[in-house]
């Protein structure tokens, strides 16, 4: 398949196989054909939103060494970056809720928790937030795995989506297998939470039959959102040799998620934010604030992190209008597909 049959293939809207998505992110990243496809990609992605990007925020409820020790993240107990947990306070926690909701263009905010938080505690703030948002605005969790009747407990708390990715290296960089990501998707969407994914996070080391596979599989369980983050080097870390993909990089393989993923799926994230990434189909940025696990610093807007305001501006620079109001990536209703045991 050349470039032309690529381009027109995603212009009818078919789904590509396997093959050629590996195809697509085979091609140099300076390529004419790299160029082509995310301008194609920038161009659905822009059909599908009527011009119009969406920045949410996220802000994490603690800070504290994680027994789950994920090989990328400044979390991981084993880094000895973060010794002493920290918890936010309600009161701290609805600052920042609040920080994110009342600004015009953020749509949505993510509570995000280490994986060892209590979960009771989580779900008595996250009640508390949500009774200050304002009228629109989705609350959405980032969380670890969750039973069944946990979901359901998100539900009742005021929840409206979640945060879930099936990482790169599920099983081997993490301590978690790809099927157990699955299940807690199949439960989150069960339990009528609306599922945000991204391909993440990616580092040179990663094939792009293994990042194929990643994008179809995101693909398969109707997503609000899907994309592509690259893995920031936290110093230290047993991933650091690697080093990290270029923006330019990342901005490809989020093109080729973008055409290799259903129209129903509007939402197209890349993180961190940046204009290549922008117009190659992102139209999903976050603002970040407190606790971060691509950052060594303890509050990340003072480090990596950006405000709902930085985020707008960047899409702004690639010619995205930013939407204010309800978010239209969440505002959808999973149709929940067969997923293989
Ligand atoms: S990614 Fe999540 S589960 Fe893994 S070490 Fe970091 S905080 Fe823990």
């Amino acid at each position: 398949m050349n470039i032309h049959d690529i381009i027109k293939k995603a212009r009818d809207g078919e789904q590509f196989t396997k093959g050629e998505v590996i195809e697509m992110l085979s091609y140099p990243t300076t390529s004419a054909e790299t160029a082509l496809i995310m301008g194609e990609a920038g161009r659905v992605s822009r059909e599908l939103t009527n011009n119009t990007a969406e920045v949410h925020g996220q802000f994490a409820l603690n800070l504290a060494p994680c027994p789950v020790n994920c090989e990328f993240c400044s979390f991981a107990s084993q880094y000895g970056i973060f010794k002493d947990p920290i918890e936010l306070s309600v009161e701290e926690c609805i600052a920042y809720a609040r920080q994110f909701d009342e600004t015009p263009e953020n749509t949505s905010v993510f509570l995000m928790t280490t994986a060892n938080y209590d979960f009771g505690k989580f779900l008595e703030i996250a009640k508390e937030v949500k009774s200050i948002m304002k009228n629109g605005s989705y609350m959405v969790a980032n969380v670890g795995d969750m039973s069944e009747k946990r979901t359901r407990q998100m539900k009742d708390a005021g929840f409206h989506g979640v945060y879930h990715a099936i990482r790169m290296g599920e099983g081997s960089t993490t301590k978690v297998s790809i099927n157990q990501r699955m299940k807690s998707v199949r439960n989150f969407q069960d339990a009528g939470l609306v599922v945000g994914t991204c391909v993440e996070p990616i580092g040179p080391e990663h094939t792009n039959e293994q990042i194929a596979e990643h994008i179809l599989l995101a693909a398969s369980f109707d997503p609000a959102f899907s994309g592509a983050m690259r893995r920031i080097t936290i110093p230290g870390s047993d991933l650091e040799n690697y080093g990290m993909i270029s923006e330019l990089r990342i901005a490809q393989i989020v093109a080729v998620t973008r055409l290799a993923t259903p129209r129903s799926v509007i939402g197209n994230c890349t993180h961190e934010p940046n204009v290549i990434g922008a117009y190659a189909g992102a139209n999903l940025f976050w603002a970040e604030s407190g606790g971060n696990p691509r950052d060594t610093k303890e509050k990340t807007e003072e480090g990596r992190g950006l405000s709902v305001g930085d985020c707008a501006v960047i899409f702004k620079e690639a010619d995205w209008n930013v939407h204010t109001g309800s978010s239209n990536y969440f505002n959808k209703k999973h149709a929940v597909l067969a997923q293989p045991e």
